[in-house]
C-alpha cells in the first residue's frame, strides 16, 4: 500500500470518520463505507462500483450500501450507493453530497468532506431506510484501504 494512503488521514481523523459512521447508522438501516486508495486507474466510476462488490457492500437486505471512495494520488472522489436506494432517490441526492464534500476537499479538508458526506448521506438515507429496532450492523463500520 502506498505511504500517501497511509498518510492521508491520521488516526485521530480516521477516529472521527468512523464516528460519524455511527452516529449516521443510528439513523438508518443503511450501511456506509469510505475507501481509501492511491489510484483509480483512470476510471473512477468503473473502479468505485468493483470496490464495492470487493467489499460485499451488494450483499446487503435491503440494497441499501453506500460507499465513499477516495483516490488520493488522482486527488479524485466518488461516491456510489446500491439499486435500493437509486430506486428512491433521484440524482440531485448524490450531487449535493458530493458538492458538499468538494468545497472541503479543495480547502484541503478531507476529514470534514469525508464526514459531511457520511451525515448527509445519513440523513437522506434516514428518509426512506429508517432504523429499526431490529437493526444489525451489516457491514463494518471501519475505513478499508487499498
Ligand atoms: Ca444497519
Ligand atoms: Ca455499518
Amino acid at each position: 500500500m502506498s505511504n500517501k494512503v497511509e498518510q492521508f488521514l491520521t488516526a485521530t481523523e480516521e477516529q472521527t470518520i468512523v464516528d460519524a459512521i455511527i452516529k449516521a447508522e443510528q439513523l438508518t438501516s443503511g450501511e456506509i463505507r469510505v475507501h481509501i486508495e492511491a489510484n483509480c486507474n483512470g476510471n473512477i466510476d468503473a473502479r468505485i462500483i468493483e470496490i464495492f462488490e470487493t467489499l460485499q457492500m451488494h450483499q446487503t437486505a435491503e440494497r441499501n450500501g453506500v460507499i465513499i471512495y477516495v483516490a488520493v494520488l488522482d486527488k479524485a472522489f466518488a461516491i456510489y450507493g446500491d439499486d435500493g436506494i437509486n430506486r428512491k432517490v433521484d440524482l440531485e441526492f448524490w450531487n449535493s453530497t458530493k458538492d458538499i464534500m468538494q468545497n472541503h476537499f479543495k480547502s484541503g479538508e478531507f476529514t470534514k468532506g469525508i464526514t459531511q458526506g457520511i451525515i448527509k448521506a445519513g440523513e437522506e438515507l434516514s428518509r426512506f431506510f429508517p432504523c429499526l429496532d431490529s437493526d444489525t450492523d451489516e457491514l463494518p463500520n471501519t475505513i478499508s484501504k487499498g
